[in-house]
């Protein structure tokens, strides 16, 4: 998938402007920038809810390929989590008992066996999170973009929730990007990080290559030696830009 030249406008000032990058097969890839700085904006061009000012986005998937993973889930309420995860299924032509099959056994890779009945009310935010993926992933994506996936998270269900994330896309070899503000998430995870300035007209600062070898695990790559130094570089680039900015306003 490559976005090029992107240049998004909500009227005034352009939020982004001629933002590139590309997120290359089997890769997982961070757009990483302070809040306000167009992140979200770019992930709705890129699956056509937002129409850019100029450029374009390029991608050899269909619709049908993308996954999209969200801060709020959108797990329907009145459905059981089963039912949730085989919504998608059963839409696209899966038989119904195929689908709750299958529903049943992606809720049990992400521990959730036997939880398959609940609704989502009954279910903490952790579980809720962890349907939210098994419905993601059901449908056999090809890259998933995820906005902020963790953020409602305490620290502990959401290191769980990010291990198993990377352990299923490394496996079945899912393209990712991910929007955050969180730096170090972004190193952790990735392959590559983008950096974006902050806005208006937000461009990429700079693009990181992450040799942290996979499989990997979230919390131990924090302590790989090629951390500390891209961390740091990160933060100083970000924090340059900012006092720039601070100055020329
Ligand atoms: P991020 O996800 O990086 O926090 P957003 O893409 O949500 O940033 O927003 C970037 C900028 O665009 C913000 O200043 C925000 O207020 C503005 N913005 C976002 N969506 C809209 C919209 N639908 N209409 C007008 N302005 C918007
Ligand atoms: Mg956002």
């Amino acid at each position: 998938m490559r976005v090029r030249d992107l240049t998004i406008s909500y009227g005034g000032e352009p939020v982004l402007e001629a933002v590139n990058l590309t997120v290359e097969e089997g890769r997982f890839v961070s757009l990483v920038g302070p809040s306000g700085s167009g992140k979200s904006s770019l992930l709705r061009a890129v699956i056509g809810l937002q129409q850019p000012l100029s450029g374009t986005v390029e991608t050899n998937l269909a619709r049908s390929e993308l996954g999209l993973l969200f801060q709020d889930d959108a797990l329907l309420p009145w459905k059981t989590a089963r039912d949730n995860v085989a919504l998608g299924l059963t839409f696209n032509g899966t038989e119904r008992k195929q689908a709750l099959a299958e529903a049943e056994a992606w809720l049990a890779r992400l521990g959730l066996a036997g939880f398959g009945d609940r609704f989502p009310r009954h279910l903490s935010g952790g579980q809720r999170k962890r349907v939210a993926l098994a419905q993601v992933l059901a449908m056999k994506p090809r890259l998933i973009l995820m906005d902020e996936p963790f953020a409602s998270l305490d620290a502990i269900v959401r290191a769980r929730v990010v291990k198993d994330v990377v352990a299923l896309v490394e496996r079945e070899r899912i393209s990712v990007l991910l929007v955050t503000h969180d730096l170090e998430e972004a190193l952790s995870l990735s392959d590559e990080v983008y950096l974006l300035s902050q806005g208006p007209r937000a461009h990429i600062i700079e693009q990181y290559n992450v040799p942290i070898p996979r499989p990997r695990d979230p919390v131990q790559s924090r302590m790989h030696p090629a951390f500390s130094p891209l961390y740091e570089r990160l933060w100083a680039d970000l924090s340059r830009e900012v006092d720039h900015r601070a100055e020329a306003a």
